[in-house]
């Protein structure tokens, strides 16, 4: 009815800012798991997950949720750098001041254009007409200085007109050369401060996922005391759960206890199997297993820790009454303790 598909999957922890409507705020971390199952390329995801948060220490779970915060007002500040980024071609800036020059200068090239070609109408023959009459000496005189005036004005026009045209141009390339020095400093000081913004995220993501590994492994041995449903990626009609650390996987759908109770018996029919294999069978050995919801609660009530020293590594089920001594396999008489003091322990006992 249940397969189990990975003895060891690589589980990715994701801690997310707990949703606000959760009723008690700040008492639960909430995470999501994606967790891999590389023999079979298969990528499954439970849905948010609600942990106590005194499963961590306080310090890590502020941390986490400094980080957290930290993290969505950097992406935040990315999307505001990108809206207000410099176009990559700069039009030219036109200040008041340029404007008005630019207009006056523009006016005035056209009066000196105008200018230019009243010279041109008024222009005297340049060659004398076949003349009627010989002119006298004082009449061509005349006529030469006139020209020479006419050609002096001219000239003058000239140059002034030119003088303008010159101007003007001289004007829109300065503004020119200003708006680009402005466009790539604004360039340059908006690349600064994305690098900055950028640097700092990949900092704080890289930070987070350090973090949120340490407090995973923290709280795989709480997290595989019940099944935690899983969807696959690639939807199909199976359902999945993570339990015990291992995935399992059905073609019905089951409740969390059903779950639980299929793959406790699963694990514990290969246990006995591999007991019988072994002639491991030994008659003293009435010792049960504790059952399942005994360890299930044992571990919620001492919140995954050691009962006397707080540790969280090698934690065992310790009888505290031992069974040889009529102790039982209920829960008031069990506790978690870390392997250091479960040995002092039985070192004071016997
Ligand atoms: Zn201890």
């Amino acid at each position: 009815m249940i397969t189990r598909i990975s003895k060891k999957p690589e589980i990715v922890f994701r801690f997310l800012k707990a949703p606000d409507s959760e009723a008690p705020a700040g008492q639960e971390v909430a995470l999501r798991l994606s967790i891999h199952v590389p023999s079979k390329n298969m990528h499954l995801c439970s849905d948010v997950l609600l942990l106590d948060r005194s499963l961590w220490d306080d310090e890590s779970v502020q941390r986490l949720e400094e980080l957290t915060l930290k993290i969505l007002k950097l992406v935040e500040a990315m999307e505001e750098s990108e809206r207000r980024a410099p176009p990559s071609t700069m039009e030219p800036i036109w200040d008041n001041e340029s404007l008005e020059k630019l207009q006056e200068l523009t006016v005035k090239i056209g009066k000196l254009q105008e200018a230019r070609e009243e010279c041109e109408r008024r222009a005297p023959p340049l060659t004398m007409e076949q003349p009627i009459r010989r002119l006298s000496e004082a009449e061509l005189q005349q006529k030469s200085v006139a020209y020479r005036e006419w050609s002096r004005h001219t000239e003058i026009a000239e140059m002034a007109f030119r003088r303008g045209v010159a101007e003007k141009q001289a004007l829109e390339a300065q503004v020119r050369r200003l708006s680009l020095e402005q466009g790539s400093s604004a360039c340059k000081e908006w690349q600064e401060q994305n690098t900055i913004i950028g640097d700092a995220f990949r900092d704080k993501c890289n930070e987070k996922i350090l973090l949120e590994a340490r407090m995973g492994s923290d709280c795989i041995p709480h997290l595989s005391l019940r099944a935690i449903f899983l969807r696959n990626q690639k939807a199909d009609e199976r359902s999945y759960i993570l339990y015990r650390g291992a995935v399992w996987c059905s073609d019905r759908d089951l409740n969390a206890e059903q779950w639980q109770t299929l793959a406790d018996r699963y694990l514990d029919q290969q246990d006995a199997e591999l007991a019988s294999a072994l002639g491991e069978s030994k008659p003293g050995s009435s010792r049960e297993r504790i059952a399942p919801e005994v360890r299930r609660a044992v571990w919620i009530r001492d919140k995954g820790k050691c009962a006397r020293c707080d540790s969280r590594e090698r934690l065992e089920y310790d009888h505290i009454v031992p069974l040889s001594r009529g102790g039982s396999n209920t829960e008031r008489n069990i506790e978690l303790l870390c392997e250091n003091c479960n040995r002092s322990k039985s070192d004071r006992v016997e």
